[in-house]
């Protein structure tokens, strides 16, 4: 069991020992911490995740960046190329099956190195015969400005313009498929319009709050300084409720600890509304549960776990997606599909005739071998074939015609979601 914070927040122990260098050479983020902590008293763990992960000066995602195999942990779209091209033959597909409307923003959250974005644009360009009447813009949400540099680079080559007049975005560019491309820091700041919103391990990264049950009641986890070690920090508990075990932690809850990621909600909420109110669809993938797991919090350094509390602003910190909260998120102003398992999802989408395709135009061995190593890395259960999941938001009328009921005779089938139906070959 944790320790509960004292009563009174305003005390502070001494901490002396730490402003110490913390290991792997960066104690800012510890120090800014610490003298947080002292002043101010014990954070909620959703605090600490932020400051750990977006502060703009220190924070993780600000100054590290760390996707890819150099960085701290791997995702699928650096894994294989196939992957972001099935993802962009998804968004075609849905946007045929929704009547072709003649211009679409596709919107990224989160887009890492943009290395999924660069192989959905060489779908789009590579079908420019299918979209040719469409206007497409790409639209980035991104708060870290050393991956921003990355993805301009990646996706148009460098040449982009800072804080362009007249535009909410902070920058802009011409994709090197000829696309315009904007880059800002909250989903808020982008346009309304038919938008595809895509989020490939973005909910993960959002700070989250973590709940204990006590024989007191609910308490919420915090960070505090460790007054047995100085230059550590350690979870205590909350000595009684706070607000968010109030608003987070519902009455027929059965777990003993839950996590809650308001922020996940907050934006999941403004997708559903902007997909009813101007039309498109929205594609989660991530590594969650619906509703059913306790304690996911975790740290990744160097593509090993690390502890959580350990030199804050070194590590990527991340929590599993509750996709059932997602789903209530929406007060079902859009339809849900999923969560399926991504290796699901990729079958469906023809994943196995792609990489048929894929070694039979490849000539040498090493490309072959890489190609299956890639592909069991993001189908085998074993590794992220069961634990990722795509979860989809989509307009009601894409599945039920508004007037079905009616005259339901009367009206052709709707075409099946692809990635969520089994692939039927004609
Ligand atoms: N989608 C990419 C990267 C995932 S890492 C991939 O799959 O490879 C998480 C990404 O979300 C990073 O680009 C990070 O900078 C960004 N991010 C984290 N918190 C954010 C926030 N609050 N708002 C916008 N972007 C955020």
């Amino acid at each position: 069991p944790l320790p509960a914070a004292p009563a009174a927040v305003a005390r502070l122990c001494s901490g002396a020992g730490a402003e110490a260098e913390a290991p792997g050479g960066d104690a800012a983020m510890l120090r800014h911490l610490v003298r947080k902590l002292r002043a101010c008293g014990p954070v909620t763990v959703a605090e600490y995740m932020r400051e750990a992960l977006t502060n703009p000066a220190q924070g993780y995602y600000t100054r590290r960046g760390g996707v890819g195999e150099s960085g701290d942990f791997i995702t699928s779209p650096e894994i294989s190329q196939v992957f972001g091209e099935l993802i962009g033959i998804w968004y075609i597909s849905e946007w045929m099956a929704m009547g072709k409307p003649n211009n679409f923003q596709l919107v990224e959250l989160g887009p890492g190195r943009g290395t999924l974005t660069e192989d959905i644009l060489r779908v789009f360009n590579q079908l420019t015969s299918v979209l040719s009447k469409c206007d497409v813009s790409v639209h980035l949400v991104e708060v870290s400005p050393k991956l921003s540099e990355i993805q301009a680079r990646m996706l148009t080559g460098g040449k982009v313009q800072p804080n362009p007049e007249d535009k909410s975005a902070y920058m802009e560019g011409i994709s090197k498929t000829g696309m315009p491309i904007f880059w800002y820091r909250d989903i808020q700041d982008v346009p309304p319009g038919y938008s595809f919103y895509l989020a490939h391990e973005f909910f993960d990264a959002l700070p989250i709050h973590k709940f204990q049950r006590t024989e007191k009641g609910w308490r919420e986890v915090l960070v505090d300084i460790d007054p047995e070690v100085p230059d550590q920090l350690r979870f205590v508990l909350s000595p009684s409720s706070t607000p968010a075990t109030e608003n987070f932690i519902q009455p027929e809850e059965t777990r003993d600890h839950v996590e809650v990621c308001p922020e996940a909600g907050v934006i999941v909420h403004r997708l559903a509304c902007r997909i009813e109110k101007d039309g498109g669809a929205a594609l989660v993938a991530d590594y969650g549960h619906d509703g059913t797991k306790t304690d996911t919090f975790r740290g990744f350094r160097n593509h090993k776990l690390h502890d959580v509390l350990s030199a804050p602003g070194t590590a990527d910190l991340t929590a599993d997606v509750d996709f059932s909260y997602l789903r209530k998120m929406t007060q079902e102003r859009t339809t849900t599909l999923g969560p399926i398992k991504q290796r699901e999802f990729l079958k469906n989408m023809g994943i196995d005739l792609r990489l048929q395709v894929l070694l039979r135009n490849s000539r040498d061995t090493a490309t072959r071998e890489q190609l299956l190593h890639s592909y069991d890395m993001l189908m085998n259960p074993e590794k992220m074939g069961d634990c990722f999941n795509f979860f989809a938001l989509l307009p009601h009328h894409r599945l039920v015609h508004p007037d079905k009921k009616d005259k339901p005779e009367s009206k052709s089938p709707l075409p099946p979601v692809a990635g969520f139906n089994e692939l039927l070959l004609k």
